[in-house]
């Protein structure tokens, strides 16, 4: 079922931003964060052109969306980020789990020696995030115990920041600090370099010392900078890859003095021009931007009015010349010479940029465009994903 919003995802912002990651990131593997459908972006085309473009490994949450990835004719290493369930999923899809704990690394040998194989896994230390990996408590005793374990390959070791995208970083030194410490003892153990990883987005563009053996970015390949709005000018200039659009359902003309949706919080002060729109919370699109967000219509900005519906939600045509219904309306990303930031949303549902993408990304049905160059312009070549 079709509902009233389209997400327009450019693929070839896909490719420009990863380009600028590989860029900033000089000699480290790039491993490319795709959980939760690719931030709402849709996984597999994503990850299909990432891998084109050259990345070395896609991560994902959860073992269901690795084995999507597989079916979908991907080849590449995958990484489990957070996933424990299904070890016979990790053998039989050729994954590479991340490990937080002994239990899990013991359950891996004994079905990887039944299966008489060895199984590649990373192991997560926990650097001060206090979220998932190995304590410090004899850490390093229990990462050579997991080296050790028959039918396991002790493949890479990482962490994860918990505030790099702060101007202040030193906290964020102080994890790395910490990680730097891990690797060294664990070499002097094993007498082999594991390959390492710890920085996500803030840290592949603020923090060099944490680039290591990768980087793992997941927001900047999808266009947005987690220092913030400002920082996504040059030279970092990353495209946001994904605009939501849909179209006017119809248009009311109604006297002063109307009111306008559940509650009646506004309230017409002129006659007005009145659009609705196909399109509310059961898309993604947050309660919180009742009579507070802000949509695009014939390249200029107008506000949304009342209260937003399950379905529907309102604005004020009353300034735009020409509008007619059907006419597009764009409510993240650019028409004309204006836009609308998934920052700009964020700040006003009191959230963060990854929230929008995902919320907006994963109700959306999802259309991918590859602008190509024809005689200097850029036209769109276009295809609806099937669902
Ligand atoms: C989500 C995630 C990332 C990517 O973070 P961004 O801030 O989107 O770059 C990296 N590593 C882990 C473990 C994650 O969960």
């Amino acid at each position: 079922m079709n509902r009233g919003a389209i997400a327009e995802i450019n693929l070839s912002a896909i490719a420009h931003n990863l380009e600028i990651v590989k860029r900033v990131s000089k000699d480290s593997a790039v491993i490319a964060v795709v959980k939760a459908d690719a931030y709402g972006h849709g996984c597999r085309e994503i990850s299909k052109r990432l891998i084109k473009e050259g990345v070395s490994y896609l991560a994902v949450a959860y073992t269901g969306e690795a084995i999507l990835l597989r079916d979908a004719g991907i080849t590449a290493p995958i990484i489990v980020l957070f996933d424990r369930e299904d070890i016979e999923g990790f053998f039989d899809f050729d994954l590479v789990p991340v490990i937080h704990d002994i239990t899990t690394a013991l359950a891996l040998s004994r079905v990887a020696r039944g299966r008489r194989t060895t199984i590649k896994v990373h192991v997560k230390v926990d650097t001060g995030m206090g979220r998932l990996g190995l304590s410090s408590n004899h850490l390093i005793e229990n990462l050579v115990k997991i080296a050790d374990m028959e039918g396991i390959e002790l493949a890479g070791l990482m962490s994860h920041f918990s505030d790099a995208d702060l101007s202040d970083r030193s906290y964020a030194a102080v994890q790395l600090e910490r990680f730097n410490k891990i690797r060294e003892a664990l070499f002097k153990k094993l007498n082999k370099k594991i390959f390492s990883h710890i920085a996500n987005s803030a840290a592949a563009l603020a923090f060099e010392d944490a680039h290591l053996d990768a980087v793992r970015p997941g927001l900047m390949l999808y266009g947005y900078s987690p220092l913030g709005q400002n920082k996504n000018t040059e030279p970092i200039n990353l495209i946001p890859a994904m605009k939501v659009k849909t179209k006017i359902l119809c248009i009311r003309n109604l006297p002063p003095d109307s009111p306008i949706s559940y509650g009646r919080t506004f309230v017409t002060k002129r006659r007005s021009k009145i659009g609705v729109l196909p399109v509310g919370y059961a898309d993604g699109y947050d309660r919180l931007f009742s009579n507070n967000a802000e949509v695009l219509v014939r390249g200029r900005r107008v506000p949304v009015v009342g209260r937003i519906c399950m379905d529907i939600t309102m604005v004020d045509l009353t300034e735009v010349e020409d509008v007619r219904e059907g006419d597009e309306v764009v409510i993240l990303g650019q028409q004309g010479d204006e836009s609308i930031t998934a920052h700009e949303l964020a700040c006003k549902a009191r959230t963060i940029p990854y929230e929008i993408l995902t919320s907006l990304g994963s109700h959306s049905r999802k259309e991918y465009i590859y602008p190509v160059r024809k005689g200097g312009f850029l036209t769109g070549q276009m295809f609806k994903e099937r669902r």
